[in-house]
């Protein structure tokens, strides 16, 4: 079969596995490849150390992937009204449903399936399916194979979904005709989501620090939140959505909450039931099928007492002391502390159960940030 008659059989079964947007690219190394370096040598990917470790493979897939040719790549838009819990606390739109890993890697194995049965790519079997999964610069791929246009805020936007889609990919043994070059767009001269960020993450148009960003900190890193950036995490609990509210290419995306639902654990609790998740196993059963579970059962905790922090009234003190005093993860029981040093600085009690947990801490790192915290740093 001709490259351009698979190509279009290709999109039409993307299409029929219930993807949006749809492209073909070469499988070769993305033209952002020395961007993504820099990127990397200027230590902005912070604690991600896995990124480190990919940086060859990202910048040549063809080395992991050597019989892979063209990559057929999928887009899903997601884009709904923002995400609020019972309390106010905010939740990125994205991981408000089923966990989309799921739904993308269910639909792209069907889409290989389907390529496979019309023989359209390579027999046996031979291709890699990808959600997240394989060392991939997917909104560069992406980008080449038509899904949109790279955005001052690093993301990938299109004139129907903004930045509000996910990507995933197919890598396939065959030479698919590439797709056209991406629906016209640029930034242009707005800058709204660098003048938005809350902490001044996007250090230059399409380059984010991800030592600054809040999604980085309340949901990939397993440390404690900078002091620094704690008030601007104001009322995410998990995720930060900021730069992608602003962005007016978003503004007229269809309202797609039907398509991931909104996970009953949401819509049923604050995060005060964050901090009081016992275990492992309670996150896996409250959180079960969301994507919320991966910061784990400190990182949703220690994300539930930052935001409690930045906030006003008394509800939270009972939980906010019992983790201090026992939560058995020190970065729990420092970010509790300083929650309630922000909120209840002028409190007597409050303060001994400070000094009380500052006196008996084992751990150093959190022991110091209980001193900045009884020393008003907040
Ligand atoms: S996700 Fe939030 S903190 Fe990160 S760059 Fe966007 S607005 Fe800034
Ligand atoms: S907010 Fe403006 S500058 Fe930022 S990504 Fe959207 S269009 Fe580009």
């Amino acid at each position: 079969m001709r490259a351009v008659a698979s190509t279009e059989r290709a999109l039409e079964l993307t299409r029929e596995c219930g993807f949006d947007l749809a492209g073909v690219a070469p499988l070769h190394s993305p033209r952002d490849a020395e961007h993504w370096r820099r990127w990397i040598e200027r230590g902005r990917h912070a604690g991600m150390d896995w990124l480190e470790r990919d940086l060859e493979r990202v910048a040549d897939p063809r080395t992991w992937a050597p019989r892979g040719r063209s990559l057929l790549v999928v887009g899903l838009g997601h884009s709904r009204p923002a995400v609020q819990l019972p309390d106010g606390a905010s939740i990125a739109r994205y991981a408000a449903g089923r966990d989309y890993h799921n739904v993308m890697r269910r639909r792209l194995r069907k889409l290989r399936r389907l390529l496979q049965q019309e023989g359209l790519i390579g027999k046996p079997s031979w291709s890699y399916v990808s959600s997240d999964s394989v060392p991939l610069l997917e909104r560069s791929h992406a980008a080449e194979a038509g899904l949109g246009f790279s955005s001052k805020a690093a993301n990938l936007l299109h004139p129907s979904f903004g930045p509000w889609f996910f990507l995933g990919e197919v890598i396939v043994d065959v030479e698919l005709e590439p797709t056209p070059a991406p629906p016209a767009g640029s930034c242009g001269t707005c800058r709204a989501c660098l003048d938005a960020c809350p902490t001044g993450a996007i250090v230059a148009p399409g380059e984010v620090d991800a030592r600054l960003c809040l999604s980085y900190h309340n949901i990939e890193s397993e440390h404690a939140v900078p002091r620094e950036l704690r008030a601007g995490l104001g009322q995410w609990a998990f995720g930060c959505d900021v730069c992608s509210q602003v962005c007016p290419w978003g503004a007229k995306a269809p309202d797609l909450s039907e398509r991931f639902g909104l996970h009953p654990s949401l819509a049923e609790h604050g995060v005060v039931r964050w901090l009081e998740l016992a275990d492992e196993a309670e996150v896996s059963s409250v959180f079960a099928g969301a994507a919320l579970q991966r910061p784990r059962r400190a990182g949703l905790a220690r994300n539930a007492a930052i935001v409690l922090g930045n906030r006003e009234g008394h509800e939270a003190d009972q939980v906010l002391l019992r983790a201090l005093n026992f939560d058995p993860e020190p970065l729990v029981r420092e970010a509790a502390g300083w929650a309630l040093a922000r909120t209840r600085s002028h409190s007597a009690a409050v303060r001994a159960a400070l000094e009380a947990a500052y006196a008996r801490e084992s751990d150093p790192a959190a022991r110091a940030e209980l001193r900045r915290s009884l020393d008003g740093e907040l």
